[in-house]
């Protein structure tokens, strides 16, 4: 009998593993059999732009988080499929900051190219509500909602299979972490988390607050000043965005305190204050498992680069035959998804061997966590992440090579270097693809003037 692996999620790191299975089909070898549920009714993951907000129509959190204005804030580069390049996709050099359907369109084009959702078994629009296991038959049972099912109000059909191995892939970008802070319920503008922007030039004209310092205070705030907001005030609670150069409108200001009597006025703890007419959470996500059933199967963790609890970043300690796929804090994404996937198909094939005890696992796991606390106290953390990358495809056959890691590590101090420069401009620089050798191309329009975030406008030209 083969082995049978239930994979949860086909966005991105989903995808990754479909791939690293066909990869070792296509050099000759035994595979088990694969069954992807994807709750949506397409690939892609995040990039599918969703219109919905809070809770969809089947009582489930929204999947999507991204916005209709969001460029990738990183280089393309970096996180280019070695098997697959974007000139591959596109027929030509593009440039370094596409938006985010250029994005889906690339990771759905390398979909296809290995007709991954053919080859596989990929239930689309099915849900996976419970996945429990049984050690009288040493199997998971998983519990799917057949989403295309509920039509004109009857509930959807739902069944259960069992399998040897689950894979998690869903992603820690949904589910809104939300604090609370004295009179946000009486504040007489919007109140919404960064899970349920879909358009920001809804803001235009307006003083908004976003309560938050990371990457998405950092771009909701630039595509806020760039799609015309009167002013944004970033609140932070431990550091400040580290941006040194923001425009006059925009401030860096401690944590919010409290929302005045008059719903209008926020105080912030170094005792400054501010009328604002809205206010963004940009306070992350929290990794959500509701269909793992007991404590041992479900990963607890933040979002940092080495969450405790997956050895190698992968292999659920508390169950070894469960594996976590993405769940880092990410500079690297695809890129990292690869690595993982090619390490977690070969643990499930039997190629690479765990440890024996959980003791080591968990000592290994620490060690990781050394290094990452060693990286964060010289505030750069990209390098740490590019020895986890090396150290997950020494194990396998994966494509990605080391020389690719040192490449787009370099391309990171550059992004660096361009950001401090002026974060406003810093999508304008192309890169080299460690992958074709090419630099990409300048393109038509620097990012602050280009209001058109199509696929068509930014790749023919
Ligand atoms: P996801 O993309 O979240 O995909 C998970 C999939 O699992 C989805 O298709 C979902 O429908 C499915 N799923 C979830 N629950 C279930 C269930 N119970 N049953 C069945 N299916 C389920 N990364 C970059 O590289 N560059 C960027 O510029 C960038 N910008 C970002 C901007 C924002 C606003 C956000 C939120 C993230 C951004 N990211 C960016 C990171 C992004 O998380 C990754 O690029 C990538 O999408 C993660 O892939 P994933 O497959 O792990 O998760």
């Amino acid at each position: 009998m083969k082995k049978r692996v239930a994979v949860i999620g086909a966005g991105p790191s989903g995808l990754s593993l479909l791939r690293a299975f066909d990869s070792a089909a296509e050099k000759g070898a035994e595979i088990p059999e694969i069954v992807c549920f994807e709750k949506q009714g397409e690939v892609g993951g995040l990039w599918k732009f969703e219109e919905g907000k809070g809770v969809d129509e089947h009582g489930e959190i929204v999947h999507g988080s991204m916005y209709r204005d969001l460029y990738i804030n990183g280089p393309k580069e970096v996180n280019e499929y070695v098997d697959y390049s974007f000139e591959e996709h596109y027929g030509k050099v593009i440039g370094s900051y596409p938006p985010r359907p250029v994005l889906l369109s690339y990771i759905r084009g390398r979909a296809e190219k290995y007709n991954l959702c053919a080859k596989f078994s990929v239930r689309f629009n099915s849900s996976v509500s419970k996945i429990s296991y049984s050690e009288d038959t040493a199997k998971f049972t998983v519990t799917v909602k057949d989403r295309s099912t509920a039509r004109n109000g009857t509930e959807a059909k739902v069944y259960s299979e069992d399998f040897d191995h689950v894979v998690v892939a869903v992603g820690h970008f949904s589910t809104p972490n939300v604090p609370q802070f004295p009179g946000l319920e009486a504040f007489k503008g919007s109140v919404l988390h960064a899970h349920d922007v879909r358009d920001l030039s809804e803001f235009r004209g307006m003083d908004v607050l976003l309560v938050g310092s990371g990457y998405t205070a950092e771009d909701i705030a630039c595509q806020c000043f760039k799609l015309g907001a009167a002013s944004v005030t970033i609140t932070f609670r431990s550091n400040p965005t580290g941006c040194c150069n923001w425009p006059e409108s925009i401030k860096e200001v401690p944590l919010l305190e409290r929302v005045d009597s008059n719903g209008r006025t926020c105080h912030f703890k170094d005792g400054s204050s501010k009328d604002v007419d809205a206010i963004i959470l940009c306070t992350g996500y929290l990794h959500d498992f509701p269909f793992m059933v007991g404590d041992e199967l479900r990963l607890v963790a933040g979002n940092r680069m080495w969450p405790l609890g997956l050895y190698q970043g992968v292999v659920l300690e508390t169950h070894p035959k469960v594996f976590y796929l993405g769940m880092q804090a990410q500079f690297y994404s695809f890129t990292m998804f690869d690595a993982q996937a090619w390490y977690v198909r070969d643990v499930i094939m039997g190629r690479l061997t765990l440890p024996s005890s959980t003791e080591e696992m968990v000592a290994h796991s620490r060690k990781w966590r050394e290094a990452e606390l060693a990286a964060l106290a010289k505030l750069d953390v990209k390098p740490f992440q590019g020895d986890y990358v090396k150290e997950l495809i020494r194990h396998t056959d994966c494509p990605i090579t080391p020389e690719f890691v040192d490449k787009t590590q370099q391309m990171g101090v550059d992004w660096d270097k361009h950001k401090a420069l002026d974060i406003m401009s810093y999508r304008d620089h192309a890169f080299v693809s460690a992958v074709t050798g090419n630099l990409a191309r300048t393109h038509h329009t620097p990012w602050m003037q280009n209001f058109d975030d199509s696929l068509e406008s930014y790749v023919n030209f």
